[in-house]
């Protein structure tokens, strides 16, 4: 059983290794962009609340965030575990995870950084903004406000990890498939 908190700036290519990952160790994704555009999809007063912030790129609130996330671990039964992406992304959320999973008896067992540079985020956006139909990866003035949250209010979340001896960076440019064998080494050390 691993609960593992993939972690990265926009655009650092969590959902792509997310996906492998799932496929390899049978876990549970927990995407919090994905949660929320499936509610803004759907039309839900969910996903009406979070519309605005997102379009902006702005974070949504951390209540109803956090709420969102306990809804979804309370509904996965017989999970062998988790991958959260996207979230943590401010301490408060990184608190209220902890607190969550210890209702269930769970811990996380580590979070994995992926490091990509600014340049290289700011390119890799724009080119997903071509088909993702994401109103954020359209316009430079939002990528920059999503990375400059990022760096202000997501950032001291790897602290947290770090401070409980939890973080392992890896390096998120080059190829995909080695990029996973890096994330899997680490996994397979846990
Ligand atoms: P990316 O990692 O490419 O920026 P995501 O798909 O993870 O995008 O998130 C898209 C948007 O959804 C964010 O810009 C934010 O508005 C909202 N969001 C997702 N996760 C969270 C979270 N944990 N806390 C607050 N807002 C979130």
């Amino acid at each position: 059983m691993y609960n593992i908190v993939l972690f990265g700036p926009p655009g650092a290519g969590k959902g792509t290794q997310s996906e492998k990952l799932i496929e390899k160790y049978g876990l549970t994704h927990l995407s919090t962009g994905d949660l929320f555009r499936k509610h803004l999809g759907e039309g839900t007063e969910l996903g009406q609340l979070a519309k605005k912030y997102m379009n902006e790129g702005r974070l949504v609130p951390d209540e109803v965030v956090i709420g969102m996330v306990e809804d979804k671990i309370n509904e996965t039964k017989d999970a062998r575990g988790f991958i959260f992406d996207g979230f943590p992304r401010t301490t408060a959320q990184a608190e209220a995870l902890d607190e969550m999973l210890s209702h269930h008896k769970l811990q996380i067992n580590g979070m994995i950084a992926l490091d990509v540079p600014e340049e290289v985020l700011r390119v890799r956006i724009k080119e997903r903004g071509k088909t993702s139909n994401r109103v954020d990866d359209q316009d430079d003035e939002k990528i920059n406000t999503r990375i400059k949250v990022y760096l202000d209010e997501t950032l001291p979340v790897a602290d947290y990890y770090a401070s409980q001896s939890k973080l392992q960076k890896i390096n998120g440019v080059g190829e995909i498939n080695q990029i996973f064998n890096d994330i899997t080494s680490v996994i397979d050390s846990y």
